[in-house]
């Protein structure tokens, strides 16, 4: 059975997509775009008969070119509608194909809600089955107009287990609570490491700080995921682990996240 929104009566479609899942965090730099990323490649590498597509509303800090390997400026189509652009069988819409990489974004307010507007409302997706999209960090004003203006099916909230990063993400759970926005569960992120020499684990941001966090809200952990080299460089190179390394375990820890999800939209 599909995950219905039980959006305000406001909400429009976005044309040709089916079902928009929201990938957030409460702070910044704790793996939240590459989660969207992975997600994403995982959806469709779960059913290939799946379209999906990646749109980076992250604004102020656009990392989705440099994680799929894409640059470029996107083509109008014939009703002037902006084209994505296509890596790993994936169509991705980011900010950062409309901005130069180096410019500031220092935008006022403004500036900023009406490229939101454009990333929402002036892509030509064709039909997508899913649409992972990649929040800014945080509960602001961007979260709130997205989670206001567009059907959202499910959100994911990615955090470590920092108590800082917690506190966030708990703030981020009750934002989509109030705009009636279902949490699908949260991905904890960065919980582990181990020293490739001598096997020693070692919690660097805690441990189980997200599954704590899960059971005070009630909420499904969808995933843990280690701090490991390989998703580092993955990111970095602009081959997510989930394409260049399926085999991986990093990338059966980051396909994890989603199996359960994909499996109740459907
Ligand atoms: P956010 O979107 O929350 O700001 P990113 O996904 O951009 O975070 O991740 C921040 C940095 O940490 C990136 O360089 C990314 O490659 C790296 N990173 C994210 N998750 C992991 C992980 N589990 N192991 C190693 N590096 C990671």
């Amino acid at each position: 059975s599909q995950i219905m929104s039980r959006g305000l009566p406001k909400q429009k479609p976005i044309e040709g997509v089916k079902q928009v899942i929201v990938v957030a965090s409460g702070k910044g730099g704790v793996g939240k775009s590459t989660t969207a990323v992975n997600l994403a490649l995982a959806l469709a590498a779960n059913d290939s008969s799946k379209a999906v597509g990646l749109l980076d509303v992250d604004v102020y800090g656009p990392s989705i070119p440099k994680m799929m390997n894409l640059k470029g400026n996107p083509e109008l189509s014939q009703s002037n509608l902006m084209r994505p652009l296509l890596n790993y069988g994936i169509a991705c819409m980011s900010m950062g194909f409309l901005v130069e990489e180096t410019a500031p974004l220092v935008w006022r307010g403004l500036m900023v809600m009406s490229a939101i507007e454009k990333l929402l409302r002036q892509v030509d997706w064709g039909q997508l089955d899913y649409l992972v999209v990649d929040m800014p960090p945080g509960t602001g004003d961007v979260q709130l107009s997205v989670s206001q203006n567009i059907p959202i099916s499910g959100a994911v909230i990615v955090s470590t287990p920092q108590d800082i990063a917690l506190m966030d993400a708990h703030k981020g759970a009750e934002m989509f609570r109030k705009v009636h926005v279902p949490v699908l569960g949260l991905v904890q992120n960065m919980s582990v490491f181990q020293c490739p020499k001598c096997k020693h684990k070692t919690h660097i941001f805690g441990a189980d700080g997200a599954r704590r966090l899960a059971r005070t809200l009630d909420l499904d952990i969808l995933g843990d995921i280690p701090l490991h080299l390989n998703i580092r460089e993955a990111s970095d190179t602009g081959q997510p682990i989930v394409f260049s390394q399926p085999e991986s375990d990093e990338s059966w820890d980051l396909f994890c996240v989603f199996r359960e999800h994909v499996w109740r939209m459907h």
